[in-house]
């Protein structure tokens, strides 16, 4: 396989692809490797230990883990750090949530002690997409190793490379081998050969609904459990007495941050009748101050898109609503600028003139590309907003927290922003639903979604059972047995 910096163009390293043989030998290596360490069955605090180890060393090595990232994302280099920093808080929080996790003493229904308690899944495959490589895979592979399993995590053919570091940083920080394989190859072959075989017991799945979708069918025929993190079409929502400036940046940074690869981009901008003119002119106006350039400039603010095919299908889809009526207020074109005639760039772009039920309101671009969208009140406002196939993030932004508070509720979203928008938090559940995806990620529940429950029922009272005591009526206890009479 060969890699390929996004802001060039240009082929950057070569690796060795993995094959659909080679699925195998790995489902088998992490099956060994949990029978010769006992992984499973070590104390909480001793798996915590390693992880904890881990975290420290990602926090290390954050800046080289950054670069690299960069140099395969195209993201730029304020992204990535931060990406790492969240990797690393990801392994520490996972293993002090491992440490406190604790069984439950259900309440007794008999003269027996009940306990639920939980055991690793065994063997977990981790999908993941391109666009934030380092913090998906901690987000899967910290609390899978957490729960005793072993991970064989599939990276993204497009950016395989910070997964393939975490699991060498993981090994020399103590992981034992075979418990974290990496297999860098083509989805549609390794990734399904990987789901479907038998070894696997829990599929986790980040990437793109159609994908996502047919994964739990292929899962579905082993009745395998899955976690799917999926595609968004998230509202951002100004209302009239919103901060503007702060409404106006969370927007922009909302939707253009990471180029609008992001699964909770804002794609759709709701903006109350009363003040569309002016949040518009102004979103215009600063969409257009956005410094566009390599990941690796630390002015960029707005870098490549993954690959020149993702730029294209951006720049086409753009086009498809510009023919279908849309208005294109900033943006809209392949930049001809020389500096940026070798990367995949698209620019900032703001559509207008359309309904919220035009196929650019309704499908996901994964790219740079809002689309403004004027509501006259509340009632109008969550007619439109839920009136789609999704349901990942939403923003609000007003200065009335009852209102907040009542639109948050009504919103159909895993997640709601209010007066702020793209925060990430590892000890708050993350979960999309609709076409969003299926499970929950993170918190302290995170782990348990990679082991299952067994209920233990232990007898206290050592009394005969019923049928025991029948039996001592009907069955005549043979004359040798009978008790000698004193
Ligand atoms: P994708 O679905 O094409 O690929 C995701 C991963 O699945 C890749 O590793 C790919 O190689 C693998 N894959 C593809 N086909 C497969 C198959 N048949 N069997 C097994 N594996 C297969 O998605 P993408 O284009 O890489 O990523 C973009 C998508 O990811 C967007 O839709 C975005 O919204 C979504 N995403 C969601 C979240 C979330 O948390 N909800 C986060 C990030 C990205």
């Amino acid at each position: 396989m060969e890699t390929t910096d996004p802001s060039t163009g240009r082929v950057f390293a070569q690796l060795h692809g993995v094959v659909v043989d080679d699925v195998d030998r790995a489902v088998r290596g992490a099956h060994e490797a949990l029978r010769s360490t006992g992984w499973g069955s070590w104390m909480p605090h001793e798996r915590a230990a390693v992880l904890r180890r881990v975290g420290d060393a990602l926090e290390r090595r954050a800046d080289e883990i950054s670069a690299l990232q960069t140099l395969d994302t195209g993201k730029t280099r304020g992204e990535t750090t931060a990406l790492a920093h969240s990797a690393a808080g990801t392994f520490r929080y996972v293993a002090a949530a491992l440490e406190t996790l604790e069984d439950q003493l259900t309440p007794p229904r008999g003269p027996y002690m009940t306990i639920a308690t939980w055991e690793p899944v065994g063997v977990v495959a981790s999908i993941t997409p391109w666009n934030s490589p380092i913090a998906s895979d901690a987000q899967k592979i910290a609390p899978a190793l957490a729960a005793g399993n072993a991970v064989i995590a599939k990276p993204p053919a497009w950016a395989p490379w910070v997964t393939l570091l975490l699991a060498r940083i993981a090994e020399e920080e103590g992981l034992p081998p075979g418990l974290l394989s990496v297999l860098p190859g083509p989805g549609r072959t390794v990734g399904e050969a990987l789901v479907a075989h038998p070894g696997v017991g829990k599929l986790t799945f980040t990437g793109g609904t159609s994908t996502g979708r047919h994964l739990a069918h292929v899962a579905a025929e082993k009745l395998m459990p899955v976690t799917l993190e999926l595609g968004g079409k998230s509202p951002t929502i100004v209302f009239e007495d919103a901060d503007l400036t702060q409404a106006v940046a969370g927007v922009l940074y909302g939707i253009f941050s990471s180029s609008g690869q992001s699964c909770i981009a804002g794609s759709r901008v709701f903006v109350q009748s009363s003040i569309y003119d002016d949040v518009v002119a102004r979103l215009v106006e600063a969409a257009r101050l956005l410094r566009i350039g390599p990941g690796d400039d630390p002015r960029t603010q707005v870098a490549p898109l993954i690959t020149h095919a993702h730029r294209d299908h951006v720049a086409r889809m753009v086009d498809a609503a510009v023919e279908a009526g849309a208005e294109v207020l900033v943006g809209g074109t392949i930049p001809q600028d020389e500096r940026l005639a070798d990367g995949a760039y698209y620019p900032p772009t703001i559509l207008g003139g359309v309904a919220n039920s035009a196929t650019i309101c309704q499908e996901e671009v994964f790219g740079p590309v809002a689309v403004v969208l004027p509501f006259d009140d509340e009632e109008d406002l969550l007619a439109q907003a839920n009136d789609t196939d999704y349901g990942l993030a939403s923003g609000i932004w007003t200065a009335d927290y009852r209102r907040a508070h009542r639109v948050a509720r009504a919103l159909v979203a895993g997640t709601v922003y209010v007066n702020t928008y793209k925060q990430f938090s590892i000890s708050t559940p993350f979960a999309g639903v609709r076409d969003s995806g299926l499970g929950v990620e993170k918190g302290r529940d995170g782990i348990r979604s990679y082991m299952r429950q067994k209920s233990l029922y232990i007898d206290l009272s050592g009394e005969p059972l019923p049928w025991a005591a029948e039996q001592a009526l009907q069955v005549r206890p043979s004359a040798d047995l009978e008790p000698t009479a004193t």
